[in-house]
């Protein structure tokens, strides 16, 4: 534990707080782009590790993802695409098993939980809330089951699981770069052809991107591009984008020269987080994807007050000058996420933003550190 001064409703009082977390330097696509997107959400999400509400999109595509990876379960004349949309409602229980808060997505709204508990009242029943419950909630969760078996019936559409033997799904991925920074993360599947050329595969549940935002896509595949290549050797031949909300399929080839320069890019978007880490200066980024954002209400951009900041903050780090930071020129979205909701480039500035935003953002250094 660490004891600071700070002011509380102006009177100076000792505060204890959690010690500073270990630095890991790791990163993930999914992490990548959240600093990418807004400092703050990063800080909120890693460092604070807030809760965030489940999404109802965003459990969507877990389930999506899990029907499209034990689908090869099956021996490929049987993989079809009835039999692909009936795992959709075990995929559903089976999360819900492991993860039970995510009743509470179609759990009775306030009204109709009131009209329900007078019902079960009359009829003798139980008064706990369940999963569609209500005709109401009931009839939610029925839509939002059905909207998910339609894109897992539409990626037959786009592919023929019957002609495809992947070479791995959910792989969990993990090098070291030689600046010691590692790069992990989750590839939703790997074909290898018997030439031995790699095609790594990611599956998206919102629709395709207009060209002008694709950026951000391709950013994760080719981070997981990286890591392959830099895991075993072998340039993946073939980066293969499945969008399932708009039926589109996407591919890029990358060349060495562009995972060397995701690589620089990773580093210096890690280096921005080091040094947003050691400040404290986690400035928020106002877009349109703040409507996504679980944390809006202790956002300053919205009106609110973060948590104080749990790490020490080192005072004597310089700042650097606006637009003097590292470039990057893209933001990945996480699986079944961002990917549900409209993105927008994350340009150059994206991760100047530390340092680069006007005066006037959110420093949240605790008092005396
Ligand atoms: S509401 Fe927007 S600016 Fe605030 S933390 Fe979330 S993403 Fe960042």
């Amino acid at each position: 534990m660490v004891l600071r001064r700070v002011s509380v409703a102006g009177r100076r009082v000792l505060h204890m707080e959690a010690s500073p977390a270990p630095r890991t330097a790791s990163l993930s696509p999914s992490r990548a782009a959240d600093f990418m997107q807004c400092p703050l959400l990063y800080r909120f999400r890693v460092i604070d590790r807030l809760p965030e509400e489940p999404s109802a999109a965003a459990t969507r595509g877990t389930v999506v993802h899990a029907v499209l990876e034990r689908v090869f379960d099956a021996p490929a004349a049987q993989r079809s695409a009835r039999r692909a949309r009936s795992m959709v409602v075990q995929e559903w229980e089976r999360l819900l098993a492991r993860r039970p808060e995510l009743a509470s997505l179609f759990a009775d709204e306030p009204a109709e939980a009131g009209a329900t508990a007078a019902a079960d009242a009359t009829e003798g029943a139980g008064d706990e809330p369940a999963v569609g419950a209500s005709p109401e909630a009931a009839a939610r969760l029925a839509r939002w089951l059905t909207d998910a078996e339609e894109l897992v019936e539409r990626w037959f559409t786009l592919e023929d699981p019957t002609r495809l033997e992947p070479a791995e799904r959910e792989m969990w991925v993990e090098t070291k770069l030689d600046s010691g920074l590692r790069l992990r993360g989750v590839i939703d599947r790997v074909d290898i052809a018997p030439t031995g050329e790699v095609r790594i595969v990611d599956y998206k549940t919102g629709k395709a991107p207009r060209p002008e935002y694709a950026g951000d896509a391709l950013f994760q595949m080719t981070f997981y591009a990286l890591v392959v290549w830099r895991l075993k050797g072998v340039l993946p031949r073939r980066l293969q984008l499945v969008y399932l909300g708009s039926g589109d399929v996407r591919h890029y080839d990358p060349v060495e020269a562009d995972l060397l320069a995701v690589e620089r890019k990773l580093l210096a978007l890690w280096e921005a987080i080091r040094e947003a880490t050691e400040t404290g200066d986690w400035r928020p980024r106002r877009t349109k994807l703040c409507g996504w954002c679980s944390y809006r209400s202790i956002c300053p951009e919205f009106g609110g007050t973060p948590p104080p900041y749990p790490l020490l903050v080192q005072d004597t780090l310089p700042l650097v000058d606006a637009g003097a930071g590292p470039a990057a020129d893209a933001a990945g979205t996480a699986s079944g996420s961002a990917a549900d909701t409209p993105a927008e480039p994350a340009g150059e500035t994206a991760v100047e933003t530390p340092a680069g935003v006007p005066a006037g953002g959110a420093r949240q250094a605790p008092e005396g550190a």
